[in-house]
């Protein structure tokens, strides 16, 4: 399942290859990877067609590609559990689970026989177990400024840690206030978005913090620090990505190298803890089950907490 990084590489292929370009075809090849539009796949192809693509946003996982006027109009991918964007060659042969071809022209729309445009394009939405789709969704002002737009399916969503105006001191208040598990709470997508299992367990380790320490007994370091952990690992991830937008070619499926090279906890059960290991102390990291998944962590670096809210 991709996780922010894996979503912010898609955002910035998007933003090299399929910004400021027109729309002159869609085609949708599976009329449920468009059912979160209004009035299904046709409508969906016939709004979009003509329309130009501009500079993709993310919020969490959530990615948009606001359309140019008139309409404050986005082009919203749910990538689900397995979905993909890609940016092939019109000519490139259909994907096994090819769902939705969006063709797209050359940025200036200067036509494909003038003597330098860009050749055309094509966006394709790749999804193999249909979780996730296209579709156009109204832009609406952000709660908190109002100069901000972005898709009225996404206004709950609250802010990530990588965004400009992200602000821990509030969300320090409103964690405590929440008085639940310290890992129920940065999963929450409208306390914190884009932190998935894999990066909850890292940046608790990170921080020292065990899953299950209760919201409410958090002081502001302690929270400071947590959340420059979720901070640092994202940044991590992404640098690690690898992905070279040189090559035509934008993929997410959620296994970048980061999860091979960098995991310190997370499917690290019965290894041992790198920074225990670093101190000369033999200390195995332990899975327990949590929340229909697990959650790994280091009994010694992240020891349980005497009030625990599992
Ligand atoms: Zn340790």
């Amino acid at each position: 399942m991709p996780e922010l990084p894996e979503v912010e590489v898609v955002r910035r292929g998007l933003a090299r290859w399929a910004a400021g370009r027109p729309v002159s075809g869609v085609e949708v090849l599976d009329a449920r990877s468009t059912r979160r539009h209004d009035g299904g796949p046709a409508a969906f192809e016939s709004q979009l067609t003509g329309r130009r693509l501009t500079a993709p946003e993310r919020r969490g996982k959530y990615l948009w590609v606001p359309l140019a006027a008139p309409g404050g109009m986005a082009l919203v991918a749910h990538l689900g559990m397995s979905g993909q964007l890609l940016i092939s060659s019109p000519e490139t042969p259909a994907q096994r689970h090819l769902r939705i071809r969006v063709l797209l022209e050359d940025p200036v729309g200067q036509g494909p026989d003038a003597p330098d445009a860009e050749p055309a394009l094509e966006l394709r939405f790749v999804d193999q177990r249909i979780f996730g789709g296209l579709f156009l969704d109204p832009l609406v002002p952000s709660a908190d400024r109002a100069d901000q737009l972005l898709p009225a399916s996404v206004a709950h969503i609250a802010r990530d840690p990588l965004d400009p105006y992200f602000d821990a001191d509030s969300v320090h208040v409103r964690l405590r206030a929440r008085k639940t598990g310290i890992k129920r709470a940065l999963l929450d997508q409208g306390l914190v978005s884009g932190i998935g299992n894999i990066y909850a367990d890292e940046a608790l380790w990170r921080a020292r913090l065990h899953y299950a320490r209760p919201t409410e007994t958090l002081n502001r370091g302690e929270s400071a620090r947590l959340l420059a952990a979720v901070r640092d690992v994202m940044e991590d991830a992404l640098s690690q990505g690898g992905t070279s937008f040189d090559s035509l070619y934008v993929n997410v499926n959620g296994e970048s190298g980061y999860f091979e090279r960098s995991l310190n906890v997370y499917g690290q059960a019965g290894r041992p803890c790198p920074r225990c290991a670093a101190e000369h102390r033999d200390t195995v990291i332990v899975k327990d089950r949590f929340m229909n998944r697990s959650s790994a962590y280091c009994p010694r670096c992240q020891p349980v907490p005497r009030r625990a809210r599992w």
